[in-house]
Order: structure tokens, then sequence, then C-alpha cells
């Protein structure tokens, strides 16, 4: 059970870790699932206007710059570079074939070709190009795109498949799981592995089981359980006010999804696209002590989120676009999958010890937070009902507000360090800002303040 300090964090972030396993489970994603936490503790805050963004927020501009620079020679395109080496041409072999293995299709046959001057016969008389075996080919360096490349690479790592079997994934959320894959170096059954074998590591350190050593974490860096704190939709049953709640909730949709400032529209728009809408489930965000959480391209509220609504959309801006926009299309959490994977290959007895259902968000989570966090950063209040991206927001507001924990980007990155092999770090952190170089709602100002913190977090593991 948490400490002082975890009690401290808990309305953060606990509460979706308890309410991962149970919401949506009918989402064709059930794993994908981010249900997020969101602290009660800033409703009713006097309101502070926003001041809108043209003021630079506390950030050391020189010191990110070359950073910057250098990130931005990432890929921006959605192609990634495959090939390089050479292959021995065997019996069977042909140039389709080859190209087919070595870069996912066999259309890119040609580029073998002209990398092989002397090596290839010219067709003739209806036959194909000739290639001879025992000839080695050089396999040219060649840009294709990201149904090609997971093709090619899902060969030597089939738990890519599976991983991307679970989800639908569009292009950029091909890419980055390809990136984090490249970056790597390792196949996912090789991160799953590297994964659990530091479960192994850091329990032994301590001197106990991986199963505890995962359930110790999850009260560390998780926070323990706020389920059961509040009684306030208890009551208003109790009161016979249920109905008056249920129109209030469909009322403050509706005043969102039209009041709210374009830009917001907009991401709810998409994210209705996409098959996402606005749940109302008072007991179980209550129970659990959140505003907001979001699963896919839904949102589902409580009661103090159609509070803030009702009093002024704009102090649920952040908590939309972050739970909708930001968890919806952010996708399939690649941290998580090696996250779950690991734990499942534990004894079962190791794994009785802790809750799948925070493992997820324990050790996987923090990919799609900062993610959501740095969409959320532009719509960053005082008097938000949840927590917030950075210590200020794009006002240059401070967002401290006396709480302990309102980084919550920070936090993400630290609890990335404490939960995850330190040989997959930087492949999901590529991964993750390939994301986030290439998500043009993230303003200028979040990246710089992510790179800040990703120096100062991770700068003497990376
Ligand atoms: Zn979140």
């Amino acid at each position: 059970m948490p400490g002082g300090v975890a009690q401290k964090r808990e309305t953060d972030r606990e509460p979706d870790v308890v309410a991962m396993p149970e919401a949506d489970a009918d989402q064709d994603a059930a794993d994908q699932q981010v249900a997020v936490r969101e602290s009660h503790e800033a409703i009713g805050r006097e309101e502070v206007p926003d001041e809108g963004r043209e003021e630079s927020p506390d950030v050391d501009e020189a010191a990110v710059s070359a950073e910057d620079e250098a990130a931005s020679k990432l890929q921006h395109d959605l192609t990634i570079e495959m090939g390089g080496g050479s292959h021995t041409v065997t019996k069977k072999d042909t140039l389709w074939e080859i190209s087919e293995a070595t870069y996912g299709h066999g259309k890119y046959w040609k580029k073998i070709r002209s990398a092989n001057p002397g090596k290839v016969s010219a067709r003739r008389n209806g036959h194909r190009d000739l290639i001879h075996t025992g000839d080695e080919l050089a396999l040219p360096l060649v840009k294709v795109g990201p149904r090609d490349a997971f093709e090619a690479m899902v060969v030597n790592d089939p738990a890519l498949r599976e991983f991307a079997d679970q989800f639908a994934m569009n292009d950029e959320q091909l890419m980055g799981m390809l990136q984090q894959a490249r970056s790597t170096g390792m196949t996912y059954a090789q991160m799953i592995d590297a994964q659990r074998q530091f479960y192994e590591a850091q329990a032994a350190e301590r001197g106990i089981s991986a199963g505890e050593y995962i359930a110790e974490m999850h009260g560390s860096i998780g926070g323990g359980t706020n389920a059961g704190k509040s009684t306030k939709w208890a009551e208003e049953v109790e009161n016979g006010r249920e109905a008056a709640w249920q129109a209030r909730f469909e009322a403050a949709e509706e005043k969102v999804r039209t009041q709210s400032r374009p830009d917001v529209r907009q991401a709810i728009e998409e994210a209705t696209a996409n098959g996402g809408v606005f749940k109302w489930n008072p007991s179980k965000l209550d129970a659990l002590g959140v505003v907001a959480m979001g699963s896919n391209w839904n949102i589902t509220v409580g009661m103090d989120w159609v509070e803030a609504a009702e009093d002024d959309v704009d102090r649920v801006a952040a908590s939309v676009m972050h739970e909708m926009f930001g968890h919806g299309a952010y996708g399939a959490v690649r941290a998580m999958f090696v996250a779950n994977e690991s734990f499942a290959q534990l004894d079962p007895e190791e794994q009785a010890k802790a809750n799948p259902a925070l493992v997820s968000l324990t050790f996987g989570y923090w990919e799609s937070e900062i993610f959501a966090e740095l969409i959320e950063f532009g719509h960053d209040r005082v008097d938000n009902p949840t927590d917030h991206a950075f210590g200020v927001n794009p006002s240059g507001e401070d967002m401290s507000d006396g709480k302990t924990q309102t980084h919550d980007v920070r936090k993400q990155l630290q609890e990335a360090k404490a939960g995850v092999a330190p040989t997959l770090l930087p492949g999901l952190l590529q991964g993750l800002w390939r994301r986030i170089q290439n998500e043009e709602r993230i303003q200028d100002e979040a990246r710089a303040m992510f790179l800040r913190d990703v120096r100062e977090v991770l700068g003497d593991v990376l």
C-alpha cells in the first residue's frame, strides 16, 4: 500500500489504473484503453482568464535549440529506410522475392537490379531477369512506406504482427512503432524479454520476487486507491437526482460541442468521426476520484466535469483535448504492450501478486500520457479541474498551484525511468518523439519543454 507520498499523488493517476480492466470492455482494442486520472482538487477555484498564447513560457530556448534542431532531422515523412547489407543468391531466389523479404514488397526489385550491375542478366525471350546462385547481391537502402516496412520487419519479429493485429493503426501510429523497433535494434520478443529481466533484476536488488516488485511499484509510482472515498454520487442517487444529473450531463456535452473554441470543436469532431463519444459514468468516476477518463476516442466524465463545463466550457477544454484527442490520436501504446507481455511471461504465482491492470499503467502508460499532456498544454488553465502538462501554461501562468505534482510530463518521465528497462527507453522515446514532432496540435513551446524534461530526468540514462 502506498505511503504518504503516494497518497499525495494518487488523485493524479491511480484511478485510471483501476478503471482500466472494466472500462469499455466492449471496445475492440481493450488493451489500448488509457483510462485517465484527473483530480477533483481544483474544482471551484477562481477563474483565471485565458490570455492567449502570445507569451513565451518559461523555457530556456537556447538550451533546447540544439536538441530541437537535431530532433527536426528525424523523419518527418512517412517512410522508413530499409535494406542495407547483402544477400547471397540461392537456387530458388527471384529478385521479386528478395525485394519482398528486404523491403516488404516485391515492387522494389528494380532497385536491387540497379545496385548490382553485371550481376543481373537482362530479360530476354520472355524470361525474367536472371540472377545467379552464389552471387552476393548488394541490398541498397530504400525508403519504403510503413505498410511495406512492417511486412519486411514482421518476418523477423512475429510479435510485431501480434501487436499490430490488436489495433487498427494508421500510418503515423505504425511509423511510431516501426521507429521504436528500429531504434531499439531489438525484436519485440527481445524487448519483452528485456523488460521481464528488468523486473527480475529490480526485484533481486531488493531481495523480493518479481511479482512483489511490480506490486510495490504500483504503490510507489501509481499511488494507492481512491475507491470509495467520495460519497457524493451516492448521496445524489439517494436524493433522487439521477435524472437531473443525466440532463445536466447532456446539456454540458452540447455546450462543449457547440461553444468550445474552434480548435477544440474540431478535435471533438475528429474524435467523433473516429467513433468517440462523451460518456456519463458518475458512479465510477466519483468512486475513483477522477474528473474524466479516456479510452480510445471516448471521454468518460462525472459530476465535477459537468460542473466545470457548466461554469465555463474552457475549463474542460484541456480535459477534452487530452482524453478524446490526445489518447485517441496516439492509439496503441507500445510500452504498454511490452510491459503487459513481459508480465504475462512471469510465473502465474508471481502474476497473482500484482494487479495486471496496474502493470499497464505503471510500466507503459507514460508514453500515451505524455503525448496527451502535450496536446492538452495549449488549453491548460489554473482552474482546470485536472492536472497540468508543465509548470506553466502557454500564457506563462504558474500552474503549480501549491500542489506537489502538477507537472505531469516530468512525472511520467520519472515513471518511465523507474519502470522501463534502460535498453528499451531510447527506442520508446524515439517512437514517441516522432509522433510529437509530427502532431501539429502540439505547440513548439511544449516540444521544447518536453526536451528539457527529457534531458533533466533521463539525461544520465540516455
Ligand atoms: Zn491521460
